[in-house]
């Protein structure tokens, strides 16, 4: 609180008081509620003593609508007398150096609040709350009940008012308010596209004037009447504070993505306590005006004090986190964009702390299922395997081998490993080695693959190697033929078929086996939660091995997988070329068809990609066709040419890779079904049209196509995008071949839900934590948690950590993970 502050406060005490104690509205904040807020944190020159008063006054006028007239007058007088005294207290107060570390010292100030009513405590339903009820359904909309559910509701965003501009200096990369009179408000169609809606705003200040756009998309801002209230909400001559970030563009300064609210309608008689602040903005759904959230956050902060920190404070001193109660006032209205800081920073430690410890947790039970069983590395089928591969193991998958055979042998638990590893690093063989220990201890396996196609190809690989080995193996997907399911069926129960490769089909019911001992999932972020169970409940607690070639940094890996060892496998097999990777546009599009009948001169492949994105995959699907058409009668009459897409039969996609496979046609254009682990390793050729469109990873999964051959490969990345954001993602790809890099990067680009996505990799959704900004904070909660799990591994010592974690936990991983 500043000097004009106490003004603020007088000035309303005594306008209040003129017009008969009635709670004024004004255009933010009632009168009651703007008093609560304001006496709510006293200035920071109030000495220490003095600061419980001021926690006393503010609880009155929480309940200030429930006070008779003459209390209203009484408390009015009272507040007027004391704000006239503690300002005299605070000019003359020695004020005191800052201590070293202010947050958690002066924490205890804010915890009396027996003033408050006892009745607002941290379960109560919002619709019971004064000065919410009326507003609850709103919040009911949000998914808030109660007074808990509305204190953990955490702003988006916060607007720091504090941080006032004139228009004349702004400065581009600096984040602002702008404080100005509204000049025009206009709100229309976009004439190229129907669907944008822009609107566009002109204010102005006594330094100059500032046009500022917003762009919404979607047919629910495309109505008249939605495009009027919008201009409705800004009418000409009010006052508007507007923040944003400060951006240069053609037509001058403006503010990117503004945030804007009106200050004062006509006649408000109180100033808005907006001015000056860090505001909080929430999510909301539509309809639910912000106001709304924002005076309710208010009406039940006073709980807040009741709020138990369970987290011990062993381990906030080390960490340097500030209190529950504190951070959790701090997140909605902070005084400063230091307070907001720590209290963030302490929310985030939150998330991914109970993350930890649930998954730590979980481990630990893990660890007390008995393995089934465990499967000696040394056998005949193991050696024998050796004996048959045409090549010997890489250092990465010699030691990711004797990991999973370490877990395979002991029996006080079941395996449960993810292996990460590069597109064709080489993660078959080092599950083939896994299955093999399985199968010669008398067990049976599965391998689950997330596609028809890669479920395909991994059997084909199988069977060459299992027939050398004389093992039966069965392939069982969407599309075998009933009689063959019977088949497979009765000898998966008999136990006469040692191996099953399959698609979902794998975990359909009628699917049992006699005795289940392993199961491996390929591209297993592919899968949901729910599905890896179904898996594993068909056997007795198997071992369980799960491979990914998305290949993720291992703050990350921690965050999903927390409860799984994990294996990398950071080493391609030798000879591998690096693939020329090369940006290039349409006018570069006959030399790359040039390069392309070189290449098959040689003998070799290629592959054609064309996106297919949900929204347009009828066009996307038109235009692979279309293209398959032209290359083969235009551009390559001389070549056969496949066509592969999801829309095929199951036939007709296997007879198009069959016959790429075996080199009868030198080119296949294709949309992403290919995607996932094709091996051709002929091919050296990859063309990917409209390249823009995919993530970098996927990008990196199709370049990995090629290149799996020992001849020299290409990529080239067709793109007509102008954007500046399109051509620095594709740079990367063009400049780096490592999928952990590549992963990391398209994180940063596109954020880890995009990347994974974000419900079927069980990502959690985190309120506040971004999994690219917070790592640091990632590993100190991780380390926290493995310290408290190791000191004491069913929290027995720490009750209200375990009450927590449960709610956390459920909440975060959807309940899913618990089973
Ligand atoms: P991914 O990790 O992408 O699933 P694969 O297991 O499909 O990779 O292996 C890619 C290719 O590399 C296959 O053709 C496989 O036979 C070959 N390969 C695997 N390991 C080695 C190795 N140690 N030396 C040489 N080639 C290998
Ligand atoms: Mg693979």
């Amino acid at each position: 609180m500043s000097e004009p502050d106490w003004i603020r406060l007088q000035k309303a005490l005594s306008i209040e008081a003129e017009k008969g104690y009635g709670d004024l509205v004004g255009n933010q904040y009632r009168f009651s509620e703007f008093l609560c807020l304001s006496l709510g944190k006293p200035p920071s020159s109030i000495p220490q003593q003095e600061r419980s008063r001021w926690q006393d006054l503010a609880a009155k006028f929480a309940a200030y609508t429930q006070l008779s007239q003459a209390q209203r007058q009484q408390l009015i007088i009272r507040t007027c007398n004391f704000l006239h005294q503690q300002r005299a207290i605070a000019t003359t107060a020695n004020q005191p150096p800052k201590p070293k570390l202010p947050r958690t010292a002066s924490l205890n100030s804010t915890s009396t609040s027996n003033y408050f009513t006892p009745k607002l405590t941290l379960d109560k339903p919002l619709s019971q709350v004064i000065d919410v009820g009326r507003r609850s359904h709103y919040l009911e909309r949000l998914g808030l009940h109660t007074v808990r559910d509305l204190l953990f509701y955490y702003p988006r965003e916060h607007l720091d008012y504090a941080r006032q501009m004139q228009i004349a200096h702004l400065t581009p990369g600096e984040t602002v308010t702008v404080i100005g009179t509204v000049r025009s408000c206009k709100c229309f169609s976009s004439p190229k596209n129907k669907k944008l809606t822009i609107f566009e705003l002109v204010m102005s200040d006594p330094t100059g004037r500032l046009k500022i756009n917003r762009f919404l998309t979607g047919n629910r801002f495309s109505s008249r009447a939605s495009q009027e209230s919008q201009k409705r909400r800004y009418p000409k001559g009010s006052i508007v504070a507007a923040s944003g970030l400060v951006k240069q563009n053609k037509y001058g300064i403006t503010l990117d993505k503004p945030e804007i609210e009106v200050l004062d309608g006509a006649g408000a008689s109180i100033e808005s306590i907006k001015v000056g602040r860090v505001l909080p903005v929430y999510s909301l759904s539509e309809g639910v005006p912000a106001d709304t959230v924002r005076k309710s956050v208010i009406a039940v902060m006073p709980a807040a004090t009741q709020l138990k920190d369970p987290l011990p404070a062993a381990i906030r001193n080390q960490y340097g986190l500030i209190k529950l109660e504190r951070a959790i006032a701090d997140i909605h209205f902070p005084d400063t964009q230091e307070r907001l800081t720590h209290a963030r920073r302490r929310l985030v430690f939150d998330e991914f702390f109970y993350l930890q410890l649930g998954f730590l947790q979980r481990r630990q039970q893990l660890k007390q299922n008995q393995a089934s069983a465990s499967f000696a590395p040394t056998g005949k089928l193991v050696q024998q395997f050796q004996q048959i591969l045409p090549f010997p193991l890489t250092n990465a998958q010699q030691r990711v081998v004797t990991e999973i055979f370490r877990d395979l042998a002991t029996t006080d638990t079941s395996m449960n490993r993810l292996v990460q590893g590069d597109v064709g690093s080489g993660k078959t063989i080092v599950a083939v080695f896994a299955i093999l220990a399985a199968i010669q201890s008398g067990y049976q396996a599965a391998l689950m693959a997330p596609t028809e196609v890669l479920a395909e190809q991994h059997y084909r690989k199988l069977v060459t190697w299992f027939n050398l080995l004389h093992l039966p193996v069965e392939l069982l997907t969407g599309s075998t033929k009933t009689a063959k399911r019977r088949e497979i069926h009765s000898q998966l129960e008999t136990g006469e078929l040692p191996l099953l490769v399959g698609t979902h089909a794998l975990i359909q019911d009628p699917v049992n086996f006699h005795k289940l001992g392993l199961v491996v999932i390929d591209e297993q972020h592919r899968f949901g939660v729910q599905q890896r169970a179904r898996l594993l409940s068909k056997g007795k607690s198997p071992h369980v091995l799960t491979m990914t070639a998305t290949p993720i940094p291992r703050t990350l890996a921690l965050t999903l997988h927390g409860d799984l060892d994990v294996s990398q496998i950071d080493e391609l097999p030798p000879g591998r070329q690096v693939i020329e990777t090369r940006m290039k546009t349409g006018r570069d599009r006959s030399k790359v068809h040039d390069l392309i009948r070189r290449e098959v001169a040689k003998g070799r492949q290629a592959y054609i990609i064309f996106p297919l994105v949900e929204e347009s995959e009828k066009l996307d699907l038109k235009a692979a066709v279309e293209e398959h058409q032209r290359l083969t009668e235009v551009i390559f009459p001389e070549f056969q040419i496949a066509l592969l897409h999801g829309r095929m039969s199951s036939a007709d996609k296997d007879a198009a890779l069959t016959a790429f496979r075996d080199n009868q046609c030198q080119i296949i254009v294709s949309t992403t079904v290919i995607e996932v682990g094709v091996d051709v390793p002929n091919a050296t050729v990859m063309v990917i049209e409209h390249a823009e469109r995919f993530g970098l990873s996927q990008l990196h999964q199709l370049r990995g196509r090629v290149g799996r051959g020992s001849h020299k490969s290409y990529c080239f990345l067709m793109s007509s995008s102008k954007t500046p954001d399109a051509k620095q993602r594709l740079t990367v790809l063009e400049q780096s071949n490592d999928g952990f890099f590549i992963s990391e990067a398209d994180m940063r680009f596109r954020g880890p839900g995009a990347v994974l996505g974000t419900r079927q990799s069980g990502l959690p959704d985190f309120a506040l934590a971004s999994l690219v900004e917070d790592q640091e904070v990632l590993n100190l909660a991780r380390e926290a948690a493995e310290k408290i799990i190791t000191a004491d591994k069913n929290l027995s010592g720490f009750p209200s950590l375990q009450q927590e974690l449960e709610i956390r936990y459920r909440r975060l991983m959807g309940g899913d993970i618990l089973n």
